[in-house]
This record gives C-alpha cells, structure tokens and sequence, in this order.
C-alpha cells in the first residue's frame, strides 16, 4: 500500500475494511483515540483483524501521521455503513478522561492533512453544520466535504468535546488554507439577496458562509415535510426567498405552535432540524 498523502510518516495496512468506497467522497470524520498514542502504535491495533475496526488515517501525540487504508476504501471507523463509504476517516489521538484533549502537536496535523486531502481531492471547501439533520440533508457539490461526527451514529461521545468543539474552527483553519474559496459572511450580506426576512444568522451557528445556499436547505427540508407555497405547489429549491417560501414557513411555525412571522430564528429552525 502506497500512502496518498506526503505527510504521512508510517504506513500500517489494515485488513478491516468493505474494499472501495461505493460513494464518491463526500464527506469527513474526526474521531478521537482515547489514548495518547503515536500513529504507528494506533497502526498496530488496526492491522489485528481481531480488533474489527479501522480508519483511513490516524495521528499521534506527538504529529505522526499514519495511513491504514487508502483513501478510496471504506473504513470500518464510524459505526455507519452510509458514512464510512462517504467519508475519509481520520483518528486523532487524545487523553484517555473528558474532554478527551489532543496535543497542538496532533492537532496542527489535522490541519495539514485536512488541507492536503481537500487539494489531492478537489475540495475547495470543509462544511461544518452543527447538526446531524442538517449535515446529512445537505446535498453537496463536488467541490465540498460535508464534515460528519461518529456520535451521530452510535452512542458514544467521539470525538469528545474536546476535538467536537473544535469542528468550526477546523474547518475555517482549512478553509482559509485553501485560499479563501469561501464566501465571506461579509461578502454575502453585502450582496442583498433575497433573503432579508431570514434574520436569524445562521452563520454563527453553524459557520456556514453562503446565504442562498441557506435558504436552499431551508426549502429543501419544508418540502421534503410537504410544506406547500403560497401557489399551492411544491415548493421550489431555487434559493430565493420569495412569497412561496414566506408562505411555507408561517405554515411551518402556525402548525408548531411558534410565533408566526415569518421569520427563521433560532426556534423555528430548531423545530424543523429535529430539535438539533
Ligand atoms: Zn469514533
């Protein structure tokens, strides 16, 4: 097995794993070790097929980068068939007690290798929702990870608050590595969009930084819960945030029992996203 990254010190194959993902890449997941190790020692565990389990890349204490599967596989990491044949997987070591911290060390190769996966991959842009419903009805463009957290899918704590709080700085560190690809929020607002009504600042939340894209899910989660438009048709996904799209959300919020107003604050959203 041939590392697909340069930064990788220690290459450590692992025999637990689905062979080739059958999605393309689309997404990434940060797990924590729970245990200060180095990536050769998380390696080793990983190449006993008695451990059943795996991830693509792991990182040590100390910044070793270590691979156990190639990018293209489907690592046995984040106890979800649909996640791990989307996702890249990465473990990083950490503290073996709340909030399970990882080193600087650790951490700034996270960073690095993030960027590199990103490039060799044509992602031009992390994305970090905050939200389970969120995260896994965004639909996105092949130039996008979606990043996705194993305690969406098992009952556990990884990555611990530690490294889970971190998400939205991880992926604005990447971001701005990758050359400000983003939109800036500044960028976006100045642009007056249709959006005026949608006061709540979604960008806060989630630090996701394209309004059109925003009222896109907007539309997209009311439709798919058979919110209808002002017209009486199915609402259409086309960003603008119009009379249908005013119409859909006070139906929303009069059915849920919230203010109705038309306005996409932090209760109404929570409603809709499952109280996530
Ligand atoms: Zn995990």
């Amino acid at each position: 097995m041939i590392a697909d990254s340069k930064l990788v010190s220690v290459v450590v194959p692992s025999p637990n794993h689905s062979g080739k993902r059958i999605y393309p890449l689309t997404r990434i997941s940060i797990h924590c070790v729970v245990g200060q190790c180095y990536a050769k020692s998380l390696g080793d565990l990983f190449a006993d097929a008695g451990f059943e389990a795996s991830s693509n890349y792991g990182i040590g204490f100390d910044g070793s980068i270590g691979q156990y599967l190639p990018e293209s596989y489907r690592s046995w990491c984040t106890s979800s068939y649909d996640n791990d044949n989307r996702a890249i997987t990465i473990e990083v070591a950490s503290d073996t007690f709340e909030p399970y911290k990882v080193t600087a060390a650790a951490y700034n190769a996270l960073i690095k290798l993030l960027v590199d996966i990103c490039r060799r991959n044509g992602k031009k842009k992390l994305m970090w929702f905050g939200s389970k419903s969120w995260a896994l009805s965004y639909e996105p463009k092949p130039d996008e990870l979606v990043m996705t957290v194993h305690r969406w899918f098992a009952n556990k704590a990884c990555p611990g608050d530690y490294l889970y709080d971190l998400h939205p700085q991880i992926m604005a560190e990447v971001n701005q590595q990758l050359g400000g690809t983003a939109e800036s929020a500044s960028t976006a607002s100045s642009k007056k969009t249709e959006t005026a009504t949608l006061t709540f600042n979604y960008l806060a939340l989630t630090g996701y930084n394209n309004v059109s894209a925003q009222v896109k899910m907007l539309q997209r989660l009311l439709r798919d819960i058979q919110y209808k438009g002002k017209d009486g048709k199915e609402l259409t996904v086309d960003s603008k945030f119009g009379a249908n799209t005013d119409y859909a959300v006070r139906a929303f919020q009069k059915k849920n029992g919230l203010t109705v107003d038309g306005v996409v604050g932090p209760a109404t959203w929570k409603k809709l996203t499952g109280g996530k």
